[in-house]
């Protein structure tokens, strides 16, 4: 098989295998037990915050660890909503992950004021500056870059503006970070992650705080984290996350990136042997791995089935809503009609992922699409939009 949905997860980078294998073997203890065998896997457990803080270009005391991002998030939602008063809001981008939303609309809920974005995806920064002079925010939430388009925000100016009328941004880099490196990343009040996004294990993450926000409080019960995240600390597991965002950060990122030519002459053959296929957020800055294809006909999940049998991996979109009847809410607001949405597939590479692949799966995309046209189906049925 062929695994197209590294958006989705992606596999173990073998050096996050040999950190999390030797940690559960050799550093098992709890780090916060009263003898000298813990206090060693204590003293491990700082030094990989050490190191992401030295992936991250922060301070490792900023580090929270975590489950991943769906923590991050609620968490950072759950802490603003006890500092928010009656008259405040929180502005929010319509492209954010569901871990974003519904913690905004558990806290929030009528006080939320949805970011817009443009047709390829990319959030309006007049409007964010307009909201910022005009309301009382207490949170704004922008992610760095989207998990089914892979557009990419334009961050410096989010991190300008939120600093210039001194308002918290909350920046779910869960795609970004692996991706890209945290150096091209402005200094957010608020940065989650999952290591499974980037070759990590899965259930382990951060939550970057800078050193502004003051008192936290994701789980109490604990004084792990200093008593900002309470629980035992999984230190096989961060030991592999920072082993391997490290290993990124000084060797990967570079040679992944340049993969991105892969991608484009799949685009390019597509665009040329599939009439009506559409890229979509073509026209934004994307992540090297992510391609949204729009296909001119026939459901996602009746291609995602046909893939499948060929060989290939791939999603509708956020695995996280899989088994939604809805259709995407990140195309919905880049304006596609639900019937256009529906007919989209994800597509996201990984550090595993060959040329040939890309190749291969061209090839079987063309092959379908003949499928297709010849089933007597509506394979022709161009809708545009
Ligand atoms: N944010 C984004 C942008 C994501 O892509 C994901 C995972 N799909 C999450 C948050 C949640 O990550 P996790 O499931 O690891 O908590």
């Amino acid at each position: 098989m062929s695994y197209f949905d590294n958006n989705a997860t992606c596999p173990l980078y073998p050096i996050a295998r040999e950190s999390l294998v030797s940690a559960l073997d050799e550093a098992w203890q709890n780090p916060s037990s009263p003898y000298r065998r813990s206090a060693r896997v204590y003293a491990l457990l700082e030094a990989a915050r050490e190191k992401m803080a030295g992936a991250l270009k922060c301070d490792a005391q900023e580090i929270i660890f975590n489950s991943g991002a769906t923590e991050g998030n609620n968490a950072v939602f759950a802490w603003a909503k006890t500092l928010s008063d009656e008259d405040s809001c929180v502005l929010v981008s319509r492209t954010e992950h569901p871990s974003v939303i519904e913690s905004a609309k558990a806290s929030f809920g009528t006080k939320i004021i949805w970011l817009e974005v443009d047709e390829n995806g990319v959030v309006s920064c007049e409007q964010l500056e307009k909201l910022l002079r005009e309301q009382k925010v207490s949170l704004v939430a922008i992610m760095a870059a989207n998990n089914e388009t892979g557009v990419v925000a334009p961050v410096k100016e989010i991190g300008s503006l939120c600093r210039s009328f001194g308002v918290k941004w909350l920046c779910d880099a869960t795609q970004w970070i692996g991706e890209l490196s945290a150096t091209e990343l402005p200094a957010a009040d608020f940065l989650v992650g999952s290591a499974h996004k980037f070759g990590g294990p899965k259930g382990v993450g951060f939550l970057r705080l800078s050193s502004s926000v003051g008192d936290f409080h994701s789980a109490r019960g604990g004084e792990q984290e200093e008593g900002r995240r309470g629980g035992t600390s999984n230190y096989p597991a961060i030991a592999a996350m920072c082993d391997v965002l490290s290993f990124l950060d000084q060797n990967e990122l570079a040679e992944v990136n340049s993969r991105v030519a892969w991608r484009e002459a799949f685009e390019e053959r597509l665009l040329k042997t599939i009439p009506g296929l559409v890229i979509n957020s073509s026209e934004a800055t994307r992540l090297w791995n992510t391609v949204s294809l729009r296909m001119p006909s026939q459901e996602n999940t009746r291609w995602l089935r046909k893939l499948d049998k060929e060989g290939f991996e791939v999603s509708t979109g956020s695995a996280c809503s899989t088994g939604s009847e809805e259709p995407s809410h990140v195309l919905s607001a880049q304006g596609l009609m639900a019937e256009v949405a529906r007919r989209t597939i994800r597509i996201s590479s990984g550090w595993l992922t060959t040329e040939g692949e890309w190749v291969a799966l061209a090839d079987a995309i063309e092959k379908i699409w003949h499928g297709f046209s010849g089933d007597g189906g509506d394979a022709f049925h161009i809708i545009s939009v």
